[in-house]
């Protein structure tokens, strides 16, 4: 099995089959992709990973990395109001106008680093800054998205680009001036702009990068519109992102246009399919949980951004027990961690029921404490590999060699045997566990660091003192115009 152009891992423990196995090694070929696992007394000079587990990389099926420039900024009431969803995002789209092409670059530099060191190897870009601050399109009207591209491919994470269309404010809403940078009127020109995306995209690189479409939700995207949207992307066989039921009024609204659930109106109209993924979808009935189940479409849950929200909490029960293939994201990145997110799924439920173990409902005992962390785990990596289309998400042969180690030694698993390791990564794993990360064959973090992280952490600490900077003067936290 010690081919010359192979390479050969060799840790105390591999994720594989969905559990830990000993004494075994993985072996990948020089294009980067899983050959197989090997008897370690089979191969020889492997690159030994002691005290260490290999796991499939995770899956971060949401993310909008631009907004890393917020974390820490919009922590306070922002006067005598009460302060929401819709105060944060204000605040958020002030940020959003004042990056240049070059900032938001270093903002998505910045939050990809943090994926890649605490394992994750894939990202879903959910991406609708376009234009200029005043709402011109850039010569080339894909120069912010190939931004962070470009981010992602020198960070080393693979990434699918899920271009967002934005059309309007909302139903009956005036233009918000703070959204001319999403916006693109009529589907002709998102779709134009789209193709061409597909065709700059260099797809022989080593990390990979790929387009999805991202109708941005009912309220922003007319049914028109949104119809010819997704017959492109159904034609292509290209993932559909659309956030659905993240709060109350949106779900209002869209009953108010067309007199049903943002759900409903999917579904009468046609537009699921198993490569849709809703994201968030915390506002819903019964029946639109059967209803996502039976259109075999992913459910994206950001619970780490939903709780820094007030979002609502997501009845992931409901959507286990329909069969809904849940993925995970860190949205806003409050946070970025995607095993906190894994816990939360589980850890809210727990609150609100005051029950535990809610998501293993309906298996035996025994089995208990494995199911719940395979199911977690499973929404961390394949399931958010089939919502962004990316092949990874486990170790099987033929699949992308994209893995991360973790300290066996580290305080916050150690003394976990093979048996309930995986139980205390999902529940209990510090990020600074995480020792190596491994995407497409080639090394990206050791002993976990990344090799540019001092000049990426500096760039963006430039970027905040010029967004920031002048913060101590302005006494709300508000940027300054
Ligand atoms: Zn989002």
């Amino acid at each position: 099995l010690n081919e010359s152009n192979q390479t050969t891992w060799l840790p105390d423990l591999i994720y594989a089959d969905g559990r830990f196995q000993p004494e075994v090694a993985l072996v990948c070929d020089d294009a980067g992709r899983i050959v197989g696992l090997a008897s370690a007394g089979e191969v020889e000079n492997p690159t030994r990973l002691a005290n260490r587990a290999i796991l499939p990389g995770l899956i971060n099926a949401h993310s909008h990395a631009f907004q890393r420039v917020l974390r820490g900024r919009t922590e306070h009431r922002t006067a005598n109001q009460q302060d929401t969803f819709w105060t944060w995002r204000e605040m958020m789209y002030s940020a959003a106008a004042r990056l240049t092409p070059e900032d938001i670059y270093d903002a998505s530099r910045m939050a990809f680093l943090e994926m890649i060191l605490g394992g994750i190897t894939a990202v879903g870009e959910f991406h609708y800054l376009h234009h200029s601050p005043e709402g011109a399109p850039y010569d080339d009207a894909n120069l912010l998205a190939k931004e962070v591209v470009r981010a992602a491919r020198d960070v080393g994470l693979r990434i699918a680009l899920l271009r967002v269309a934005y059309a309007r404010a909302g139903f009956q809403a005036e233009p918000n001036p703070r959204q001319a940078r999403f916006i693109e009127h009529d589907p002709e020109t998102y779709l134009r702009n789209v193709e061409k995306l597909i065709g700059d995209l260099d797809g022989s690189q080593a990390v990979s990068a790929w387009v999805g479409l991202a109708p941005h939700s009912v309220r922003a995207v007319p049914l028109d519109y949104l119809r010819q949207v997704v017959a492109y992307a159904n034609e292509r066989e290209l993932p559909v992102h659309m956030h659905v039921a993240e709060q109350m009024a949106e779900v209002s609204a869209c009953i108010q246009e067309y007199g049903r659930s943002p759900v409903a109106l999917l579904e009468t109209e046609g537009l699921l399919s198993d490569r849709f993924t809703a994201i968030h979808a915390i506002h819903v009935t019964p029946k639109a949980i059967a209803t996502l189940g039976r259109a075999g479409a992913t459910v994206c849950a950001c619970p780490t951004t939903e709780r820094n929200l007030g979002d609502g909490v997501i009845p992931a029960d409901a959507y286990f027990k329909e069969g809904v293939s849940m993925a995970l994201g860190t949205d806003s990145h409050a946070l970025i961690d995607l095993l906190e997110d894994a816990r939360e799924l589980e850890y809210h439920l727990r609150l609100q029921r005051m029950e535990r173990a809610v998501l293993a409902s309906g298996v035996l005992p025994e089995g208990g404490a494995a199911v719940l962390a395979t199911r977690l785990f499973d929404c961390a990596t394949i399931n958010g590999a089939k919502a962004i289309g990316a092949s990874g998400g486990t170790l099987e042969p033929g699949r992308p060699a994209d893995f991360f180690t973790v300290d066996l030694n580290d305080a916050s698993i150690a003394g976990a045997s093979g048996d309930d390791l995986l139980a205390s990564v999902v529940f209990s794993l510090s990020r600074a566990a995480v020792l190596d990360v491994v995407v497409g064959g080639r090394q990206i973090v050791s002993e976990g660091r990344h090799r540019e992280q001092e000049k990426i952490v500096e760039r963006f600490s430039k970027l905040q003192a010029k967004l920031w900077g002048t913060q101590k003067e302005n006494s709300g936290g508000m940027p300054p115009s």
